[in-house]
């Protein structure tokens, strides 16, 4: 493959992801500001780079924590809009507001870069399998030349439309898996309660109209499902930060469109409090252990 691909942002989404474009189209370059990835992502086939001041990328790949991280790359610090040649293709997976995606996209097209917002669901499970689903904000003919990428990460790859657009869908997803999530939370903390054990509650469950994707695929309580944050203490996969942060992106996009709505309210009032708790690195299942104390607490 002629291309240089470059992938920045090695964390528990960009490293999974980066080793599958390393699989389908033989090498890729990484950069993370955590130095402590570079051994596992050489030893899986990349190639680190030290300085992104010197790089040669035709296609870009970002997976960073947030919008003030990708304004920080692109614009701000590394300034990589200004490092990049013409017609590179630049493709953020970050989730982000699209007031945020708008502004880079804008100054990305005015440098001749291509610039798509592309948000993803599926976890680091689907990140490891690459299943993930893309919900893709930007030009239409740079989503066509993008597929052949995201094809290699995910098994869903939607065009939303506008550059925003992507995110927007995410922001509605997040605040429903938020939802849901904290909703089996409480299926299993009244099923406990109730005497019943948790894999025969599971299992009915799965089958029943409580099914969702939180029961099926992420069970919150320990020791149910293997290979899931709640059964490795609650470590690695999408954190209580992270959450939280795209239940504000919903709380200000509520306010923006005049929406007032309850449960997507509560269940950021819920993150926020069990950030500031303490748990702010512990996966988003980890609200688990709260909901289910004996103690109520006044969540
Ligand atoms: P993470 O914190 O594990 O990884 C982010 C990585 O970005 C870190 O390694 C950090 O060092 C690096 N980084 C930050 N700023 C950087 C910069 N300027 N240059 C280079 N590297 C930089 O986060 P994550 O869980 O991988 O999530 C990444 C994004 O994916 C977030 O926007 C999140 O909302 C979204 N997301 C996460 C999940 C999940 O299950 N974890 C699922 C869907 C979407």
């Amino acid at each position: 493959m002629k291309e240089n691909i470059l992938f920045i942002g090695l964390g528990n989404m960009g490293y999974p992801m980066s080793k599958k474009l390393i699989q389908q189209f033989g090498k890729l370059q990484g950069f993370d500001l955590n130095s402590q990835i570079k051994e596992e992502f050489e030893k899986s086939g990349g190639k680190w780079i030290q300085d992104l001041s010197s790089l040669q990328a035709d296609v870009v790949f970002s997976m960073l924590p947030g919008a003030q991280e990708v304004k920080k790359l692109y614009l701000e610090e590394q300034k990589l809009l200004s490092v990049l040649k013409k017609g590179t293709l630049i493709v953020d997976c970050s989730t982000c507001d699209s007031q945020s995606v708008c502004d880079v996209f804008k100054k990305a097209k005015k440098k001749g870069l291509l610039f798509l917002s592309a948000p993803v669901s599926g976890g680091t499970k689907g990140a490891e399998k690459g299943t993930l689903t893309f919900m893709v904000g930007g030009d239409k003919k740079d989503f066509d030349l993008a597929k052949k990428y995201l094809k290699a990460m995910g098994k869903n790859i939607f065009y939303a439309g506008g550059v925003g657009d992507g995110q927007s869908v995410k922001i509605c997803n997040n605040m429903l898996l938020a939802i849901h999530m904290v909703g089996t939370c409480e299926a299993f903390a009244l099923g406990q309660a109730l005497g019943l054990k948790p894999e025969v509650l599971s299992k009915i469950m799965k089958a029943s109209s409580g099914q969702n994707w939180s029961l099926e695929n992420y069970n919150p309580c320990p020791d149910l499902m293997p290979f899931v944050p709640s059964s490795n203490n609650y470590e690695g996969g999408f954190s209580v930060r992270l959450m939280l942060k795209d239940l504000q992106l919903a709380q200000k996009a509520m306010k923006e469109t005049n929406q007032n709505l309850n449960l997507g309210s509560k269940v950021f009032e819920i993150y926020k409090k069990h950030f500031e708790e303490g748990f702010s690195n512990k996966d988003f299942s980890h609200v688990f252990q709260k909901i289910n104390k004996k103690e109520k607490s006044n969540l």
